[in-house]
């Protein structure tokens, strides 16, 4: 018997959400982002769910052999481009094309024998993490096509701050990196740039491609926007039960540390989730948790297998009720707030010791 904790994968979700990104790439060829295995969604469901995306992009090699394993025959883009030189056999085999971000990388491909080795020039537009400026990109450009077997596809480059609650002041606004960009966005048809937030809320950008990620799961790049407002659904839910049930007096505290102290006769239920499945120990009291149709807060330190949650006012609440951690009732973002991060993390530090249900 497992414990009474899985996570759901809705393959129509993803579905639904590659195809709105899709509209509103405009006409732009479609990289479906699945780095930290799909951001948590399994690489196998995403080829499945992602058929008819342009291509795959990812961060380590070898999700490439496991894409390819699993049937993917389409482009398949490497983020952050190879590590060493001995990324360059399976580079080639598996036809993956790569992102040339620094100078030694460069120097790996002068040292390599290659056949045909496909190449993005990553462009530090302003985000400050990688990438050659705008200025040396046309040297760079002539580096690598002085290569035998190099040929350079384009010009790829990353917003730092596309999402409408967080962009308009920063320093590096989608406008500022767009203008810094110049001719390389607006004249090499071979620009990609956008990301989910670039693609749902700048239809300014233009370039061929787009990356989407986020988006592509069902969650809004900006949590202050929501899924249904964009059009997306969520594709991940993580769902547990109610394992036990506790009628505490007031006074008496739960879980470790004795944080949560009952202010009133209170109904404790204890959920089969904890840190080691993904959900944060960092987590507050009063963080929302859905039940029987309702929010109900946690209460007291979430422990490695398990986490309480106040059900005095939600009397339906009882053993075997299964409970949505996040999914389509309560948003990721939304709890991901309620301990200072984003939904992104909790998505990727889902443990893999959950068990998967695909639907
Ligand atoms: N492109 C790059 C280079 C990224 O690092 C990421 C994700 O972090 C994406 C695209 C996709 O971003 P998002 O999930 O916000 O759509």
């Amino acid at each position: 018997m497992s414990r009474p904790i899985y996570a759901e994968i809705d393959l129509n979700a993803l579905k639904h959400n590659l195809a709105r990104i899709r509209e509103c790439a405009a006409g732009r060829d479609v990289w479906a982002v699945v780095k930290a295995n799909a951001y948590g969604h399994g690489l196998e469901n995403a080829v499945k769910a992602f058929a008819d995306a342009d291509g795959l992009a990812t961060i380590d090699l070898c999700d490439a052999e496991r894409a390819r394993n699993a049937g993917w025959t389409r482009r398949i883009l490497l983020l952050e481009g190879f590590f060493d030189a001995s990324d360059i056999e399976p580079l080639q085999r598996l036809k993956v094309e790569t992102i040339i971000h620094s100078p030694w990388q460069i120097e790996i491909l002068r040292r390599a024998k290659l056949e045909d080795v496909r190449c993005h020039i990553k462009v530090n537009s302003g985000m400050n993490r990688l990438g050659f400026l705008p200025v040396e990109v046309n040297t760079v450009y002539d580096q690598l096509t002085a290569i035998k077997g190099v040929r350079v596809m384009g010009v790829v480059t990353h917003f730092a701050n596309a999402e409408p609650s967080y962009s308009a002041q920063k320093p590096a606004s989608v406008e500022k990196q767009l203008s810094r960009m110049g001719r390389l966005a607006h004249s090499a048809t071979a620009a990609c740039m956008a990301n989910s937030a670039g693609i749902l809320f700048h239809p300014e950008v233009g370039g061929c491609a787009v990356r989407g990620g986020i988006a592509l799961y069902g969650v809004s790049p900006d949590s202050h926007i929501s899924s249904e407002e964009l059009g997306i659904v969520p594709a991940m839910s993580l769902k547990a039960k109610i394992i036990a049930i506790q009628e505490i007096a007031a006074g008496e505290a739960v879980g470790y540390g004795s944080r949560w102290i009952a202010k009133r006769p209170s109904r404790i239920a204890v959920v089969a989730c904890g840190y080691a499945d993904g959900y944060p120990r960092s987590m507050p009291d009063g963080a929302p948790v859905w039940v029987e149709g309702q929010i109900a807060p946690l209460a007291g330190a979430v422990s490695m297998d398990m986490l309480e949650i106040d059900v005095t006012d939600i009397p339906k609440a009882a053993l075997g009720s299964e409970v949505e951690l996040w999914g389509k009732n309560l948003s990721v973002n939304k709890v991901a707030a309620a301990c200072g991060t984003i939904g992104y993390e909790l998505l990727c530090a889902l443990a893999r010791r959950v068990p998967v249900r695909v639907n």
